[in-house]
């Protein structure tokens, strides 16, 4: 006798991440993590770094965070 294990996985409700950014132009969506295809730019002004989240699709800027950078 074979013993066959029919899992089913509900196929209710996805859930999203947080982290997920939206571009406003074109509307790509993808997550603000590694696994996301967004091309970060990062700048430095003074001592705020700011890292730039830009759309692959049309170049749009979707999310900018500013760090501040800690001197000593
Ligand atoms: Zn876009």
């Amino acid at each position: 006798m074979s013993h066959v294990d029919l899992r089913r996985r509900s196929p209710g409700r996805r859930i999203r991440p947080k982290t997920t950014l939206f571009c406003p132009t074109c509307g790509h969506e993808s997550t603000a993590t590694a696994d996301g295809d967004w091309m970060l730019v990062e700048r430095t002004r003074d001592d705020e770094r700011q890292l730039t989240y830009e759309c692959p699709v049309c170049g749009s800027v979707v999310s900018v965070h500013s760090v501040t950078l800690a001197h000593h």
